[in-house]
């Protein structure tokens, strides 16, 4: 884990890496600690060994590993460290980017989403989607659900270090000049659809699909919408046998 504070008081803590195999966040981090050398920043590249072995996580994933063991193996070990890190640390911004060929999205959970102060940080990203993940996925125990105000950010791992630098210089700005960004549209997670057999999904991440319409086929046998939905993190090489997340769109703004 490399920890670098670019003031005496940090409040803000930028973490990269708590997956070994997205290297984004730590491209992300170099950048931003020689462009905003005098911002009260915390950066923290977590996974070092993952990341050596070009691997998601070396015993376990990291980010279902909070609030971690310091009894047990690396990932364990590495989350008690992390949250000592983030625990002076007003806000967490933790960046991730994934495998599947989707818009950026702010990933919040049940727990965290509660929170006003989640509510308020997420208002500050210059993104549009937010998606509430629940304990299905992440189990409470990714990081976000374990610091008291913190978001994950996940973006198309094509993007370019330069486009998500300038979203988090820019989430940065926003968070010390108090300013807050247009309208979201919020994903609720209600479940996941298991890849068992040959599944294609026929349409794209954050399609609204409504009811009595198909919008899947598994082994030649067509999938219908039994409610509105949307799916998302269609198949999403780090989620192992699942194709994609099923989420109802929010109506309201939160
Ligand atoms: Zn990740």
């Amino acid at each position: 884990m490399i920890v670098k504070d670019l003031t005496n008081d940090p409040t803000i803590c930028i973490v990269g890496c708590l997956h070994g195999d997205e290297l984004l966040g730590k491209e992300i981090i170099e950048k931003l600690s020689s462009e905003m050398p005098r911002l009260p920043i915390r950066t923290i590249i977590a996974n070092e060994e993952a990341m050596a072995k070009k691997v998601r996580g070396i015993n376990t994933d990291l980010n279902r590993s909070f609030p971690g063991d310091l009894n047990r193996g690396n990932e364990e070990r590495l989350a008690v460290k992390i949250l000592e890190q983030t625990e002076k640390c007003k806000y967490v911004i933790d960046i991730h980017s994934t495998t599947s060929n989707m818009e950026d999205c702010i990933i919040t959970t049940t727990q965290s989403f509660r929170k006003k102060r989640t509510r308020d940080l997420i208002k500050r990203v210059p993104i549009k989607n937010v998606i509430i993940m629940n304990k299905l996925i992440g189990k409470n125990s990714s990081l976000i659900d374990h610091v008291a105000c913190g978001i994950s950010i996940e973006f198309d791992y094509s993007k370019s270090v330069l486009f998500v630098s300038e979203i988090v210089k820019r989430t940065i700005r926003n968070i010390i000049e108090d300013r807050i960004e247009g309208n979201k549209d919020y994903f609720k997670i209600v479940r996941s659809m298991k890849s068992r057999g040959i599944i294609k999904i026929e349409v794209e991440n954050f399609a609204e699909v409504k009811k009595g319409r198909e919008f899947a086929v598994s082994d030649g046998k067509k999938i219908i919408a039994k409610y509105d939905l949307c799916p998302v993190f269609i198949n999403e090489k780090a989620y192992t046998g699942i194709a994609c997340l099923i989420s109802k769109k929010l109506n309201v703004e939160q």
